[in-house]
């Protein structure tokens, strides 16, 4: 590994580039289906192909979708846009040109609040366009040719461009993280990485601290994981470093990045700027935006993870820790709220739903959009226990796994037929506490002369005693009483 031996400072500087898919039912200029999977070259319209004489219509759903996106992010949405065709060759690319927007973004400027270590910050985006994806060139099935299937050929996509307004792999991570969060909440992309719905590409380029100018950068392409892209960012990071503390000078490169060992090699030197010979498609008229319709899709948009969160700690009085874990995803929030309908104990709700609900959704692979117990039956459960009847680590290890399926909604029912109702009726407590002070005379003596801290040793003589079945906050008061005496 790279280690400093200049006194030198650096500084990194990063712009990311997200595609994200949209998640409509058809492609962009036509009415073929968008499903993932599907067997190869069975969605390819002649649109999809381009064959002369068919014509492309926008998919308006789509248009819809990045102005809700712009318009989350704080984007000016443009009104006069137009479809360019971008022209190059290559095997994926069955028109041989990709319609994109290309100087007229849907959305221009506009903001991503990123969090990283509690500290809140404005990432700058560049813009938000639309344009259509390519088909998929597969290298690994046949050893000597190389498969295409052109089903994804004219999927929607729209690319988020930052400014180079990322200072780490860190911020990096958290920035993905946030627009793959924001999508979904959206509903405009599932934001499956695995699947491709989501790919980033990392520009990285360090320069001297203080230095006003950006460095030469390099481009790490088509990153499918958020680990993946802190990952190549720091391994960038660490390889310009190392070049310019040689004496080197950094080349502007396409990169790709190899997850077997986590690093990155170059795939081609940056050309003088490519000509792609823009020009707007004469197949798709420009297309104009009201301002009516664009508050239409304005009213229609979910209430944000930002303000959630604020609502969260306001009206619930939440940490600030405990509501952005909350706001993970609009699934969450709406468990949350429902079950918070039926119980006042919001802190609990917010640690059961942390802690072993989410294990649980975890381990399964889903998430609250899938879960089965009722928001009411979680709130009897909490319920049972600020009444002194249930233990919470009980609760959490043998009653809730008798509840996730929901096919059982009666609490205490559950737990009557488990057997692990605490018993806190004062007879019954008095008895066991009797008993386990009973047992030990000499720990009394000591903990009369002062040596408080032998209370959890009796608390858990009565814990033997009584099988785990006593409360414990009653247990301890009534300790403390007959052995202060
Ligand atoms: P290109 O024409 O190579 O695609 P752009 O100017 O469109 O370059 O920028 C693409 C992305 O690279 C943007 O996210 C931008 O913020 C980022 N970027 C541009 N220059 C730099 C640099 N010197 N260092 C880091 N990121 C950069
Ligand atoms: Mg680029």
């Amino acid at each position: 590994m790279f280690e400093m031996t200049s006194s030198k400072q650096y500084e990194a500087v990063i712009g990311l580039e997200v595609h994200a898919q949209l998640a409509t039912k058809s492609k962009l200029f036509c009415a073929d289906a968008t499903t993932f999977g599907a067997a190869p070259n069975t969605h390819i319209s002649p649109v999809t192909m381009g064959h002369p004489g068919s014509l492309p219509k926008t998919n308006k759903k789509a248009v819809d979708f990045a102005i809700k996106m712009g318009l989350a992010c704080g984007c000016t949405i443009v009104k006069e846009n137009y479809f360019a065709r971008k022209n190059y060759f290559y095997p994926d690319l069955p028109k041989g040109y990709q319609i994109s927007q290309h100087t007229t973004p849907i959305c221009a400027g506009g903001a991503v609040q990123i969090a990283v270590e509690g500290q809140k910050r404005l990432v700058q985006l560049n813009r938000i366009h639309l344009e259509e994806d390519a088909g998929k060139s597969i290298h690994d099935i046949d050893p000597t040719h190389t498969l295409i299937d052109l089903n994804r050929a004219g999927t929607p996509l729209i690319e988020i461009v930052t400014e180079p307004d990322l200072y780490s792999a860190d911020e990096a991570f958290a920035y993905v993280t946030e627009i793959r969060k924001l999508v979904q909440w959206l509903g405009v992309c599932d934001g499956n990485m695995e699947e491709g719905s989501l790919r980033c590409d990392a520009n990285v380029s360090v320069r001297l601290k203080g230095e006003k100018k950006l460095g030469t950068k390099v481009e790490v392409k088509n990153l499918n994981s958020i680990r993946n892209v802190k990952k190549a960012i720091e391994f960038e990071i660490t390889r310009m470093i190392e070049v310019l503390e040689a004496g080197g000078t950094i080349t502007q490169q396409t990169r790709s990045f190899d997850a077997s060992n986590d690093t990155t090699f170059a795939m081609r030197d940056k050309e003088e700027a490519n000509d792609y010979r823009y020009f707007p498609d004469p197949d798709l008229a420009p297309f104009v935006l009201s301002e009516t319709y664009i508050d239409s899709i304005k009213m229609g948009l979910p209430i944000l993870p930002a303000a959630v969160e604020e609502k969260l700690m306001n009206q619930f009085q939440l940490s600030a820790y405990d509501a952005a874990q909350l706001c993970d995803a609009l699934a969450t929030v709406q468990y949350f709220e429902a079950a918070a309908t039926h119980t006042n104990n919001f802190k609990s709700l917010a640690n059961w739903m942390l802690g072993p609900i989410k294990s649980y959704l975890n381990e399964a692979g889903l998430d609250y959009s899938h879960l089965a117990l009722q928001p009411a039956t979680l709130a009897d459960l909490i319920k049972l226990i600020d009444a002194g009847q249930l233990n919470f680590s009980v609760s959490a290890s043998k009653i809730l796994p008798q509840l996730v399926d929901g096919k059982k909604t009666d609490v205490l029912a559950v737990a009557t037929e488990l057997n692990v109702l605490q018993v806190n009726d004062s007879d019954t407590l008095e008895a066991w506490v009797d008993a386990a002070i009973a047992s030990m005379p000499d720990k009394v003596i000591e903990y009369q002369k002062g040596k408080k801290g032998l209370i959890g040793l009796f608390i858990g003589a009565v814990k033997k005693i009584s099988k785990g079945q006593a409360d414990p906050n009653k247990v301890s008061d009534m300790l403390i009483n007959k052995l202060n005496k």
